[in-house]
């Protein structure tokens, strides 16, 4: 069975840079892969997708047929889209033997994917046939700020629970800052409280009860640092991939079989 990855994150966390990656990464190791895109207002998929969602609906055109803005064209054409996500799932399936990962792009705006009925509909589908992992991508550079990690933290918090998937918290753009300042706030309570008292705004108390609702998230996670432009940490990436993937065996499917 192939893994499934889905990668989540705000727009220009670095996804598709980070998806173009991991497809050269898996490309050198000779290990054959499919690609899905589900963005319909990207420009150009770079990591060389074998469905494109661009393909089947064009969201400037659902816009001026539906009279809709941007976001709403989106949603809307994830939606058509979606109604034929069967169609997907036989292609993937015919294929599915001959690779070992499914890589998945999702739209720039988060929250089309996560919080619309389509994104829990091709999440669920996938993830009752596939092993399926969450790679949540945060720019590292941009969360250095304690309440901003945190409101970061809180939105990968509601998406692992709304998803219930086995979930890899991916910190980008370690070419620019490094993530070690993430991993000491996510393994010691005590640090992230200290760089929270300097952050003397109204948020600071706010922020300092609700890190210890995070406690428990955090121990459910894994975390690595990559640079999507030179290519630091794949193997680490690959490696939490394999370990969120046995998670699935072990965790999640049990879950599923005993909901249905
Ligand atoms: P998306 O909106 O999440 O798909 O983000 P993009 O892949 O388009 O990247 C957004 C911006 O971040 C672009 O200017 C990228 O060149 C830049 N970027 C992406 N990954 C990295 C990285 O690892 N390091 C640095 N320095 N920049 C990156």
């Amino acid at each position: 069975q192939p893994t499934c990855l889905i990668t989540i994150g705000m727009a220009g966390t670095g996804k598709s840079t980070l998806l173009q990656r991991m497809n050269a990464h898996l490309s050198s190791k000779r290990i054959p892969r499919y690609a899905i895109n589900l963005d319909p207002a990207v420009a150009q998929v770079s990591f060389g997708a074998h469905i494109d969602i661009r393909d089947t609906v064009n969201y400037k055109q659902v816009m001026k047929q539906y009279n809709l803005g941007p976001n709403g064209g989106i949603l809307t054409a994830l939606n058509l889209f979606t109604t034929k996500f069967d169609q997907v799932l036989d292609l993937v399936a015919k294929r599915a033997p001959s690779v070992d990962y499914i890589l998945l792009d999702t739209p720039g705006q988060i929250e089309i994917f996560t919080w619309s009925a389509s994104g829990a509909i091709i999440t669920d589908t996938l993830s009752a046939t596939y092993p399926t992992v969450v790679l949540y991508i945060i720019d590292t550079p941009r969360s250095t700020a304690p309440a901003t990690f945190m409101s970061n933290m809180l939105y990968a918090c509601s998406i692992l629970y709304k998803t219930r998937l086995p979930f890899v918290l991916v910190f980008n753009k370690t070419d620019v800052v490094s993530h070690d300042f993430a991993k000491e706030w996510l393994t010691d309570f005590e640090s992230f409280q200290a760089a929270l008292e300097e952050d003397t705004s109204y948020m600071g108390s706010l922020v300092s009860s609700m890190c210890l609702v995070l406690e428990e998230f955090y121990s459910h996670l894994r975390v690595v640092g990559v640079s999507a432009v030179t290519g630091d940490g794949m193997d680490e990436l690959f490696e939490a991939v394999q370990e969120a993937a046995q998670e699935y065996m072990t965790e999640f499917k049990s879950e599923l079989e005993r909901r249905m």
